[in-house]
């Protein structure tokens, strides 16, 4: 489990965790404000060939779609300002965990925790000073990741 020291660390940890999911896969970001998981999400989305700039945490929703050029989908979610999950988009995100193929990335999945599906990857980032950041993978569920 990795201590990194800069956002490019971040992004190649990220890129790793890319590859295990490249067939399609949910990982659930847990960690403060400016720890790093849009840092994470835009590390992942470059392993997809997104451009890395277009990641940003949504304003005005809490789900953006990006298609990489093979054509799959990640879907970037950020629940940060959602302080209770209502139906309407616990039912959604549900319809978008069905798709097996896609790739989901969920910061702030605390907000939604005991809707999380059973096969995840969950990440904690934890702020350790200014460039460091702990990096842990506390949980792969499903065996084959
Ligand atoms: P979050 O989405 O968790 O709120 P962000 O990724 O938006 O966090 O912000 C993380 C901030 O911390 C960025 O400004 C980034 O440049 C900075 N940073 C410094 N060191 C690191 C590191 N080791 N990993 C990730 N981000 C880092
Ligand atoms: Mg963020």
């Amino acid at each position: 489990m990795p201590i990194t020291k800069n956002e490019k660390e971040t992004t190649t940890f990220a890129k790793k965790i890319a590859q295990k999911i490249q067939n399609g896969g949910v990982v659930c970001l847990f960690g403060d404000l400016g720890t790093g998981k849009t840092t994470f999400t835009k590390g992942l989305a470059e392993y997809f060939g997104i451009d890395r700039i277009k990641i940003k945490s949504p304003t005005y929703t809490y789900i953006r779609k990006h298609t990489a050029k093979n054509g799959q989908n990640i879907y970037h979610i950020d629940l940060y300002r959602l302080s209770h999950i209502d139906d309407l988009l616990l039912e959604e995100i549900n319809e978008l965990l069905e798709n097996p193929k896609d790739i989901i990335v969920i910061e702030w999945a605390d907000r939604m925790e005991k809707y999380l599906p059973e096969n995840r990857i969950n990440i904690y980032l934890e702020y350790v000073d200014e460039k460091r950041r702990d990096i842990k993978v506390v949980s792969e569920v499903r065996n084959n990741y």
